[in-house]
């Protein structure tokens, strides 16, 4: 078995101005740190396909889907939201986006498959787009998008979401909640952006846990695991989908988590030890990350230790 590195060259075309904090540096300065670590020889490397429109619409309104098409821009920049810049080229990368993650999806599901690991390197991402709404950075939900599928074409009765970003998976849980199809177990530093959905216990499905600003190594990873350790048990998933951002690194700028390379190494582990307990298929989509060092060293960790 083989691990799965995809990825598509049409983010390029989302191009989100000069100081914007996610830019197509971020997929790039991946690339290069995998070249370095020599992880990439080893890894699969396939190439993103357009998304198929019904997949996105299992996630998102009609209504809001036709407005993107609408208001896209012939040249220059508008703002979709106060965080969410669209280019002339962005809706096509967001469909990119979409798309490349359902094919690693069916790709991780396939009986014959030669994966049943696989990473997309994918921009823009998704975790806080809302049914009708875009949000922080992200256009269309990938993770809810590849669930959805999961359940509604695979037809899996259990779908775990794990989602390490510094940042609240509104979206998903917009998406999500209370559909007892899905076990969602978000961290996250709180309180912080995007500010909603965050309480402990208020959907049955979704096991928030909110980290105080400076929490670091030890007490990230007590915390998850006495959380979520004996609930994914019960819960026993078919599938295991994973918002892999990596902005709690501590050099990240955009968040005040202190988690430090190897902690990306013992998420690789601690994911890929649930997995392997029932062969279960990993599918893990980027999400945020924005030191582009740490961000690479974090991608580079996690995946060698998920192998
Ligand atoms: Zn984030």
């Amino acid at each position: 078995m083989t691990t799965a590195y995809y990825t598509f060259e049409q983010h390029f075309a989302h191009n989100t101005g000069d100081d914007h904090p996610e830019h197509a540096m971020r997929l790039l300065a991946i690339e290069q740190g995998l070249k370095q670590s020599g992880l990439w020889q080893e890894l699969d490397i396939i190439q993103g396909s357009m998304a198929h429109t019904p997949d996105i619409l299992r996630a998102h309104s009609h209504g809001y889907y036709d407005q993107l098409q609408l208001i896209q821009p012939e040249q220059g920049h508008i703002y979709v939201d106060e965080d969410t810049p669209m280019a002339p080229g962005s809706l096509e990368a967001a469909l990119y986006s979409v798309g490349t993650c359902t094919q690693a999806l069916d790709d991780v599901l396939h009986r014959d498959s030669q994966h049943c690991n696989a990473f997309v390197g994918v921009r823009p991402p998704g975790h806080h787009a809302e049914h009708k709404k875009s949000k922080g950075f992200c256009f269309f939900n990938n993770i809810a998008i590849c669930g959805l599928r999961a359940a509604d074409i695979h037809h899996l009765q259990r779908v775990l979401i794990i989602d390490f970003d510094a940042h609240q998976c509104n979206g998903t849980i917009d998406i999500l909640a209370n559909d007892q199809r899905f076990l969602i177990c978000s961290s996250f530093q709180h309180p912080f952006y995007p500010n909603s959905h965050y309480q402990v216990g208020l959907h049955n499905n979704v096991l928030n846990v909110p980290m105080d600003a400076g929490t670091g190594s030890q007490e990230f990873r007590d915390k998850v695991t006495d959380a979520w350790d004996d609930a994914i048990r019960k819960f026993a998933p078919e599938l295991i989908l994973v918002s892999a951002g990596f902005d709690a690194h501590e050099a990240d700028p955009m968040a005040e988590l202190n988690l430090q390379d190897n902690d990306y190494t013992w998420l690789g582990n601690w994911i890929g030890e649930i997995a392997a307990n029932r062969n279960t298929p990993v599918l893990s989509l980027l999400e945020g990350g924005y030191d582009l060092n740490a961000l690479a060293r974090s991608v580079v960790s996690y995946i060698r230790a998920m192998q």
